[in-house]
């Protein structure tokens, strides 16, 4: 399951440039995921300073 990125996505887009299948880019409200190119590896949960990405 890929990564999902909740509603405490404050926008800050570290994860963006951090994540290496380049899967998160800026959605209307918060940052989102595209499940199809995450890898799982976690990095962005890692950077993220909301704790916004969960596992799937
Ligand atoms: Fe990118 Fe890894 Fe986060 Fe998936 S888990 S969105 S591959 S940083
Ligand atoms: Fe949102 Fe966290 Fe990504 Fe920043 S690092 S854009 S707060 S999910």
């Amino acid at each position: 399951m890929a990564y999902t990125i909740n509603d405490e996505c404050i926008s800050c887009g570290a994860c963006s440039s951090g994540c290496p299948s380049e899967a998160i880019t800026e959605g209307d409200s918060k940052y989102v995921i595209d499940a199809g190119k995450c890898v799982d590896c976690g990095a962005c949960a890692d950077i993220c300073p909301v704790s916004a990405p969960q596992a799937g």
